[in-house]
């Protein structure tokens, strides 16, 4: 047996994440769980058949590295349609093991000892482990309260020759923000000339509200030169337990992202691949996404506009920031516990998206529910005075 205190940990300051913790603190107290991002309904009976008649018909083994092509070509065809950018299936397009897979991937292909990676905060919790892992270090840039936008003089300050990568999230988790067409427009000025690559975040690219417009990355010629964009089926067919995403990105970059992702997953879930690939045929399956989630956040918002929450802006993605500050002045990680304890709603403190814990006294909630679970935490959270 390896002595435990001789294993130098390569991650000494992470513990497990807030999603786990939470989650088992809805458990653990009955409590209504808005905390982690997924789906209280099933998703479509259409979908389910369609991975039954592909098991059925034998689609059971092994599959291309790079996932099989009729899924590659429905996503570059729905690319080109929603985005007018032009990627090849064969040579341009992946199929992961959800966007975790790829994000992980994509910050180890390119990511190397030294590299500075600009990570936008409030920040996602997959990002720095994995630059961290590949010998990279964070760079922390802050979106700005109270809609988190991008301070693009503060970003730009944090550009180095050190620095190999700008991880970019639109529609953006934890805060609800959309990137416009101008934040994209000045992050191509400041770029050009360097060799930054963009890891785009994209996976809620269908969850946008109020008539915003999604700004892919691939929208962008000069962008999408240098970009990988990555997305999750998981988000947008309501099966976050699948573990099925793709990355896009051109050859170049492509060629070295499949290096990683042909030794770390090998293929991944083939039968739910065609399913999916014959699924996606149906565009309205995810085009009309936007407006179902927009109606779960005004059920959620309109049941909470007369209790001391102040509601933030949530343009996208399926979670409402509420700032507490008028209810209470505690640490926001001891706030979200009482509120499972003892009001019942589970919920995720903002702090812990941010590397340094900086607390606005900012609770984060998942709308992702059935009306019915939204109305009972409506009623629990308007208790609170
Ligand atoms: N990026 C963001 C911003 C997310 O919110 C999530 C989690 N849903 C992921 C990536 C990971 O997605 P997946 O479940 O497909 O791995
Ligand atoms: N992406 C989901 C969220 O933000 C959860 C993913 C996870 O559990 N790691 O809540």
């Amino acid at each position: 047996m390896i002595y435990p205190n001789t294993i130098a940990s390569k991650l000494p300051n992470i513990g497990t994440t807030i999603f786990a913790i939470m989650s088992n603190l809805a458990d653990e107290h009955n409590a209504i769980n808005l905390s982690r991002g997924f789906p209280d309904f099933n998703c479509s009976k259409k979908l389910i058949s369609l991975v039954n008649k592909y098991m059925n018909k034998g689609y059971n083994q092994y599959c291309p590295i790079e996932g099989i092509m009729p899924l590659r070509e429905v996503i570059s065809r729905k690319t080109e349609e929603i985005y007018s950018a032009k990627y090849n299936p064969e040579t341009e397009i992946t199929i992961t093991s959800g966007a975790t897979e790829a994000i992980n991937a994509a910050i180890t292909a390119f990511v190397q000892d030294g590299d500075q990676v600009i990570v936008l905060e409030p920040a996602y919790d997959c990002y720095v482990p994995a630059i961290k892992l590949a010998g990279g270090q964070p760079i922390f840039s802050l979106l700005k309260e109270p809609d988190y936008h991008i301070d693009w003089e503060e970003l730009q300050k944090n550009i180095t020759p050190q620095t190999k990568m700008i991880i970019l999230n639109t529609p953006q988790n934890p805060t609800g923000a959309v990137f416009s067409a101008d934040d994209m427009e000045i992050l191509n000025r400041i770029i050009a000339g360097t060799n930054i690559i963009i890891l785009s975040d994209e996976v809620y690219e269908h969850i946008i509200f109020d008539d915003f417009e999604h700004q892919s990355i691939a929208r962008y010629p000069k962008l999408a030169e240098r970009s990988i964009i990555i997305s999750s089926f998981g988000k947008t067919f309501h099966v976050t337990g699948w573990r099925l995403g793709y990355c896009i990105a051109p050859e170049n970059l492509m060629k070295e992202f499949r290096k990683v992702h042909q030794f770390s997953m090998y293929t991944v879930n083939t039968p739910i691949q065609y399913a999916i690939a014959e699924y996606l045929n149906d565009k309205d399956e995810y085009l009309k996404l936007g407006n179902f989630f927009q109606q779960k956040r005004d059920v959620f918002i309109n049941g909470l506009k007369d209790s001391n929450f102040i509601i933030r802006p949530a343009l996208g993605t399926y979670f409402q920031l509420l700032d507490y500050s008028k209810i209470s002045d505690e640490k926001d990680t001891v706030f979200a516990e009482r509120l499972t304890k003892e009001f019942g709603v589970a919920s995720i403190p903002v702090s812990v998206f941010y590397h340094d814990k900086i607390d606005n006294k900012v609770l984060r909630f998942c709308f992702a529910k059935k009306n019915e679970t939204l109305e009972k935490a409506i009623e629990k959270l308007l208790k609170l005075k």
